[in-house]
């Protein structure tokens, strides 16, 4: 079912901030998430917005989703907004909920089921633990600490995500000083299968064998995923080995035009790009104005050429071992 029109992502997203993130943080100030299902409604509906708005596949990773927006996961942000009523009580101290704190306070220390309670075991549940410390008095920085330590935790949890997969590889190259979450340049490409392509390269949603092998139903070995184009034996279809370093002609056709327009792009913009690495340089051309347009374009033309010839699909030993080495 489609959620939103093709729209461009700035768009899309500005609507999801004024039209759907009301509906998902709810009563989140009163209702404290602490079973585990509770947020799959609503986190099944903010996770087809953003597939949508990136022209990604429900089989696509949820990471993706917040690191290349900077949108918080659901269960996180309603959570942070929990933390900011309570903030809003301790300094504000209106009459009735600072009381009602208060005794969420004396139960959650007594052992009685209650608000605080809620709330510190909900964050003792996230995938970085974060710790409310309730056997303190819990004044603005206590409670001003906490709502950092959500957020490192939120961080951390989405890189350990990202490092931990072995499908993330372009986001892996992503240098630290980018961040982990944040709305990415490159969602302002203006043609939208440009943009998309690219969405579909960092989310690993991209025609190459690597992941297109892997989906099958008995998954043919990593090391069996090799390239269509140069059909050497050691050389996996993989996102670095298309884009940046296979010799087979039909791709060398594209990646020379692209390296020329690129070099000549940042010469005129007076940018110099250090390239350590084939998908670094890759990730520094999404990341600047004056190429993320050009980059899209390569991408997307990588992909029409994969299109247009059939995956190559090994089956034996033996017929690897028929092909030659680089
Ligand atoms: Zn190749």
């Amino acid at each position: 079912m489609s959620y939103v029109a093709d729209l461009p992502p700035w768009a899309a997203l500005t609507l999801y901030l004024s039209h759907v993130d009301a509906h998902l943080i709810s009563g989140c100030e009163v209702t404290i998430d602490i079973r585990k299902d509770a947020l799959v409604g609503l986190a099944s509906v903010q996770h087809s917005f953003l597939r949508r708005t990136l022209g990604l596949s429900s089989r696509s990773l949820t990471t993706v989703l917040f690191t290349e927006t900077g949108l918080w996961p659901i269960h996180y942000r309603r959570l942070s907004l929990a933390l900011h009523f309570l903030l809003y009580v301790v300094t504000q101290r209106p009459q009735l909920p600072l009381a009602a704190v208060a005794e969420s306070r004396w139960l959650a220390l007594n052992g009685s089921a209650s608000w605080l309670g809620d709330i510190h075991f909900a964050l003792q549940q996230l995938p970085a633990p974060v710790m409310l410390p309730l056997l303190r008095p819990l004044t603005q920085d206590v409670i001003t600490l906490c709502m950092q330590h959500l957020v490192d935790s939120m961080r951390s949890s989405l890189a350990q995500d990202v490092l931990a997969s072995q499908r993330l590889v372009v986001l892996q190259a992503r240098p630290p000083g980018r961040g982990v979450l944040a709305r990415r340049e490159y969602l302002g490409i203006n043609c939208a299968p440009h943009r998309r392509a690219v969405c579909r390269l960092l989310a690993s949603e991209h025609p190459f064998a690597v992941e297109r092998l892997r989906r099958r139903t008995q998954p043919t070995p990593r090391n069996w995923r090799i390239c269509r184009f140069c059909r050497t034996q050691d050389a996996i279809e993989n996102e670095e080995h298309v884009l940046m370093l296979c010799p087979a002609e039909p791709l060398r056709r594209i990646r020379e035009p692209f390296m020329r327009d690129v070099h000549q792009i940042l010469r005129s913009h007076k940018r110099a790009v250090g390239i350590s690495s084939p998908l670094l340089f890759l990730i520094e051309m999404l990341g600047h104005d004056c190429t993320l347009g050009r980059t899209g374009q390569y991408v997307y033309d990588i992909f029409q050429c994969c299109d247009a010839i059939p995956l190559l699909v090994v089956t034996s030993m033996e017929q690897l071992l028929s092909y030659a080495t680089q």
